[in-house]
């Protein structure tokens, strides 16, 4: 799908990233290019320390390519300031990670709140928008919990709702369920996708699952720096 402009959402132009270890540099990324377009998943696999959260952190402007660039939304990441990356960041983008990363001193409620007060969204706005998402991943009635509180599985749907209360742009998702077992993976992968992508959302997600594999719109296996295009997709 295009947006209006035709324009993908997401591009990568020729990225490199390199780590300085002991003096010396290495390269994880290789001139690495790819587009999103709006409403698109794609999905990135390839092996632990490949370079999959490396690339999701270079998406979502939390750290920055060693070369080459990276564009949102028509937004040169590499040239913007750090204050307007991290408002690109809490605006435009929604993160999912494997270990959930709610704050644990904050209520399952107040969670959800933090990404539309970081966006000057509050009062009683705010508290209905983030009552509504947490409905939506079935968990209206575990707002004054505290994430410890909450099974792994709901503390991934709490921070599902985090991730799109301020309905972002850009969904980003690294390994989801990795920390969950089969079932309440295949769970939080079936509410993720009905949030997502059958709502038209952009989504950039680090997965095995072969449920999801098996429905992106493209999937890329990131190997040796490279990224390669993986055979077609079964028809859905
Ligand atoms: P994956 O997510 O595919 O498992 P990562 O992107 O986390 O892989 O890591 C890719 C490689 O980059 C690994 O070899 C890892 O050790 C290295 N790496 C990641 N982050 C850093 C960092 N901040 N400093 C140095 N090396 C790093
Ligand atoms: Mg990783």
């Amino acid at each position: 799908m295009l947006n209006p402009t035709g324009a993908p959402l997401v591009r990568l132009e020729r990225v490199s990233k390199a780590y300085e270890e002991a003096g010396r540099s290495r390269v994880v990324l290789h001139e690495v290019s790819i587009s999103l377009n709006a409403g698109e998943l794609v999905v990135l696999v390839g092996k632990s320390g490949s370079g999959k959260s490396t690339l999701l952190n270079l998406v979502s402007g939390i750290d920055l390519p060693t070369s080459g660039e990276v564009w949102v939304e028509g937004r040169p990441l590499t040239k913007l300031s750090e204050r307007e990356r991290t408002l690109f960041r809490r605006r435009s983008v929604g993160f999912i990670f494997q270990f959930f990363n709610l704050v644990s001193t904050l209520t399952v409620l107040e969670n959800v709140l933090l990404p539309l007060e970081l966006n000057g969204i509050t009062g009683s706005q705010a508290k209905a928008r983030a009552v509504a998402m947490l409905d939506a991943v079935s968990l209206a009635d575990r707002g004054a919990s505290y994430p410890d509180k909450l099974s792994g599985g709901e503390q991934q749907r709490v921070a599902i709702a985090r991730a799109l209360v301020h309905n972002p742009a850009l969904i980003l998702a690294d390994e989801p369920t990795g920390n969950l077992d089969a079932e309440t993976g295949q769970q939080v992968l079936d509410l993720l996708d009905r949030l997502t992508r059958q709502a038209g959302k952009t989504m950039l997600m680090v997965t095995h699952s072969p449920e999801v594999v098996g429905t992106a719109d493209s999937v890329l296996r990131v190997r040796e720096g490279h990224l390669v295009q993986e055979p077609a997709v079964v028809a859905r």
